[in-house]
């Protein structure tokens, strides 16, 4: 199976006192840890240089929360790539249901900020994802494909082997409610299917694909057991440093 990725998506969480606080605190509950896989917090931009002292020596990776498409111009309140490169930064959270809910993300600008990102050499996390009304309405694996290609459209298959995928079902995330083991399975499986149509079986079976939504120390074990499950992208139970070691530690 593929080398699992466990993230954490702090969201807007955590001054730079509390990021260095936390990060020092998972660091330490994770001095034993084997590095059997790949770890990240990603915590607000302002907290990020904090998190990266924090966790300078440790295997836990920084990165940020977002990242725009244009390299310069009258875009208030945004960030380049090559400004996230330049502090270090090399991983990036891109089109998360929040932005795309909240902040008028489409899978075009999810596109947009995809390319900008690798081009710019930083990992982005893509993530996709139905709702409850769009699971309900039968319309799941349209709405998913049409996330896929779109949202993935002009990549190559190198770039794929280079980035992260993260499913997350928007009715799991922060509700309590996780996908059953079964659900997200199938769900993976359908999202890998549609990767291999794009790209051949080849590579489909190289991409990372983590679930998100309500992953927890308890359940983290049987959903990281799913053939297509690579890793997880927590919000909650990663924000105390006991509850995001656990977690790790039981994947
Ligand atoms: P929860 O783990 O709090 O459900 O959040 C999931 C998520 O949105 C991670 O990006």
């Amino acid at each position: 199976k593929r080398r699992l990725f466990i993230a954490g998506n702090w969201k807007l969480n955590k001054t730079a006192a509390e990021t260095t606080e936390t990060v020092a605190d998972l660091k330490a509950k994770l001095a034993d840890f084997n590095g059997s896989l790949d770890v990240a917090l990603f915590p607000p931009f302002l907290s990020i240089a904090a998190g990266q002292a924090a966790a300078a020596g440790s295997p836990i990776g920084i990165g940020a929360q977002n990242v725009h498409f244009a390299e310069s111009g009258a875009y208030t309140g945004e960030l380049s790539a090559a400004m996230l490169k330049e502090a270090g930064i090399e991983l990036v959270i891109i089109g998360h249901s929040e932005r795309r809910q909240y902040f008028g993300e489409t899978n075009e600008t999810v596109n947009l900020r995809t390319k900008a990102a690798l081009a710019a050499g930083i990992k982005p996390f893509v993530c996709i994802g139905e709702t409850l009304e769009e699971r309900e309405g039968g319309n799941m694996e349209s709405v998913l494909k049409a996330q896929i290609v779109e949202g993935f459209a002009d990549i190559t298959a190198e770039q794929m082997t280079n980035l992260v995928v993260a499913y997350e079902p928007v009715w799991a995330i922060g509700t309590g409610v996780t996908a059953s083991p079964e659900q997200a399975q199938d769900t993976h499986a359908y999202i890998r299917s549609e990767f291999a149509a794009l790209y051949g079986q080849e590579v489909a079976d190289k991409v990372i694909i983590q679930y998100g939504g309500s992953v927890k120390p308890a359940n983290v074990a049987e959903l990281m057991s799913c053939e297509d499950i690579d890793g997880a992208l927590v919000g909650g139970a990663s924000l105390k440093a006991d509850d995001f070691s656990a977690l790790i530690l039981n994947a």
